[in-house]
């Protein structure tokens, strides 16, 4: 049976987070009343963001040139390294002003329950790059505030304090539960300044 483009697009549209199958209908008619350009536009931006966005081979953060403008930029402090759980929290941290250094990026935290065990977070990634020049002299740990955030902080502290290199953990006025992109600045900034060695 011939495929009905019009559903398709709502399908899709659907599957975005925050968009329910009246909106992603709504969406889908609206594009269909547009000039054709408009729609083509939107294809190649999309296609755009697939083929021309990766992981840095250093931070694991989503960006479109290798190394990311971070891990290329000489004027940050090398010796420290901010774990995350997801890419955009570091334009969270970032919008503090208060951290110089680097990050990287797990994309995701342990969770057994979800079959997320250390293979599926980039835990391994972080720790070959520890020994690098000059080698990191201190990680913090910045995963969000949930038990799945906490057990990720301690498998890593776990693994890094052998290699003698101090583990912090950002402190928390960010509430139990709490994703670190939906902390606001001052929040943030507080967390990071009243960090913890664990
Ligand atoms: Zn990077």
């Amino acid at each position: 049976m011939a495929v009905d483009p019009l559903r398709e697009l709502c399908d899709l549209l659907a599957r975005l987070p925050g968009v329910g199958e009246r909106t992603a209908q709504r969406l889908a008619y609206h594009v269909v009343r547009q000039s054709p350009d408009y729609a083509r536009a939107l294809a190649q931006a999309l296609l755009g963001v697939v083929d021309g966005v990766r992981t840095c081979s250093r931070c694991q953060a989503l960006t479109a040139v290798e190394p990311c403008a971070i891990c290329g930029d000489p004027q940050r402090e090398r010796g420290v390294v901010c774990v995350v759980a997801n890419p955009q929290d570091i334009a969270s941290i970032e919008a503090t002003g208060e951290y110089r250094g680097l990050y990287h990026v797990l994309h995701g935290v342990l969770s057994p329950l979800e079959g997320i065990g250390p293979e599926e977070i980039r835990a391994r990634q972080l720790i070959a790059r520890l020994p690098g020049e000059p080698p990191v002299r201190e990680v913090i740990v910045a995963t969000p505030a949930s038990v799945e955030g906490e057990a990720t902080a301690l498998y890593l502290a776990g693994l890094i304090r052998p290699l003698g290199i101090a583990v912090t953990r950002i402190a928390f006025g960010i509430p139990m539960g709490g994703e670190i992109e939906y902390a606001d600045k001052l929040t943030l900034a507080r967390a990071l300044g009243g960090r913890r060695p664990i």
